[in-house]
């Protein structure tokens, strides 16, 4: 029989009425013949409360003994689940990461799972038995409880799907779906029926929560195909049960999607901030000197602008950056000030990062173009922009967002009619 993996995240698991809901919607598919596995997440909020009280404990504190608080999360609404499934006359048990066992690397608090051995859960799955597993945790290499990184149980289920060899993995959240761009931004975004894995990456990477951006990267590694649905439908309409393309996003190798759209979403990413380093020597090392302190200090840097001096001698550099680690890093330029050698430094906050997206730009030219002329036209100031084969990141003062994402949603044609 073929195997099904349904993820819950926080909001689909809110409460007991929730978890109620849950457990329809997974006795629908058991009842359709699937073996299931379900993958669910803590209720919403609570991770964040949990990581809320270990900083309150201490502010620095071990990774471990945070990992063994926040898991907690997960174990909860595994258990509480199973309960309701039992409940309606569904036969489940609950897991823990390290009873099946997912094996992660020693990375507390963002481990990357190395290895799950899927033959335990499969043989349980084969018995009738309903398998729900807490997401988000796993086991390291020192025996103990290591957690993915916010937003894991996404991967957990993606891994899951691979290891037990599941036709679909199914991840149900409070929307049905990807949409074009933020739908509270742009009441006119679509919903996508199809979005290719590297879209999906972009989107993921470039500030579209929907997905954790390694659960989209697993997904395209294994080959596992994905859907992104709502567990807010009601379990017993006879359309959600459609085998091959249940209602949703499927994310999908590129060859699935038939019609390629130039431009299939504009993603925006906020709290972006910007540091330039004025009259910078224009000889080889300056990147060197500029950006090794910033890495060794775990500051991650993203579009980086460099122009070619006029003269040879000194040159300006650009960068963007969260602005959580904005004042960090100009401590760190401070520093290296003289290894450096530049003029002065000036920074801004209050940015924000808006992408087009699409894997038709590859054999599209102009699409960068019409992009910048449609923000001149509404008075907005790129800041900086880069480009990759298929999107277009510009930076821009974050007062402009909601302008400028509408102004490329219609640009490109996505608006809902
Ligand atoms: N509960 C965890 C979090 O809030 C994991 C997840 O929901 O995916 O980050
Ligand atoms: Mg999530």
């Amino acid at each position: 029989m073929a195997r099904l993996v349904m993820k819950f995240g926080g909001t689909s698991v809110a409460d007991i009425d929730r978890i109620r809901n849950v457990a329809r919607h997974v006795k629908r598919e058991v009842d359709a013949g699937w073996e299931v596995a379900v993958v669910v997440s803590a209720m919403s909020g609570k991770t964040n409360e949990l990581v809320a009280w270990t900083r309150a404990a201490a502010p620095m504190h071990d990774a471990r003994e945070y990992d063994a608080v926040v898991a907690s999360g997960e174990q909860v609404t595994s258990g509480l689940l199973a309960i309701c499934l039992q409940e309606i006359g569904v036969n489940a048990r609950s897991w823990q990461g390290w009873q099946i066992p997912i094996k992660t690397d020693n990375a507390h608090g963002a481990a990357r799972i190395l290895d799950i051995d899927g033959s335990k859960l499969i043989e349980r799955l084969g018995e009738g038995q309903v398998a729900v597993i807490a997401g988000f945790q796993g086991l390291g290499p020192d025996n103990r409880i290591a957690t993915l990184g916010r937003g894991g149980s996404d991967t957990s289920a993606v891994a899951i799907a691979a290891a037990i060899g599941a036709a679909r993995c199914d991840i149900y959240t409070d929307v049905d779906g990807v949409y074009t761009t933020d739908p509270r931004i742009v009441p006119k975004a679509k919903r996508l029926d199809r979005v290719s894995h590297e879209e999906m990456l972009e989107m993921a990477s470039l500030g579209a929560k929907v997905l954790q951006v390694r659960s989209v990267e697993l997904a395209m590694v294994h080959g596992v195909r994905t859907f992104v649905r709502s567990s807010f439908d009601d379990p017993a309409d006879p359309r959600l049960g459609d085998v091959d393309n249940p209602p949703g996003t499927l994310i999908c190798d590129e060859d699935e999607i038939v019609e390629k759209q130039v431009v299939t979403g504009i993603a925006y990413s906020k709290d972006e901030a910007q540091i330039s380093l004025r009259e910078v020597a224009d000889k080889p090392g300056v990147a060197a000197a500029v950006f090794v302190p910033l890495a060794e200090a775990n500051i991650n840097v993203d579009m980086i602008v460099q122009n070619v001096s006029e003269d040879g001698t000194t040159t300006d550099m650009t960068f963007t950056l969260p602005v959580a680690d904005f004042e960090r890093a100009m401590s760190e330029l401070e520093k290296a000030k003289d290894k450096i050698g530049y003029a002065k430094v000036q920074g801004s906050r209050d940015l924000v990062k808006v992408s087009v997206i699409g894997i038709g730009m590859r054999s599209h030219a102009g699409v960068a173009a019409s992009a910048f002329q449609a923000l001149a036209a509404k008075g907005i100031n790129i800041r900086a922009i880069t480009t990759s084969e298929i999107k277009i990141s510009i930076l821009i003062d974050s007062a402009y967002t909601e302008l400028a994402v509408r102004t490329l949603h219609s640009l490109y044609g996505l608006d809902a009619a």
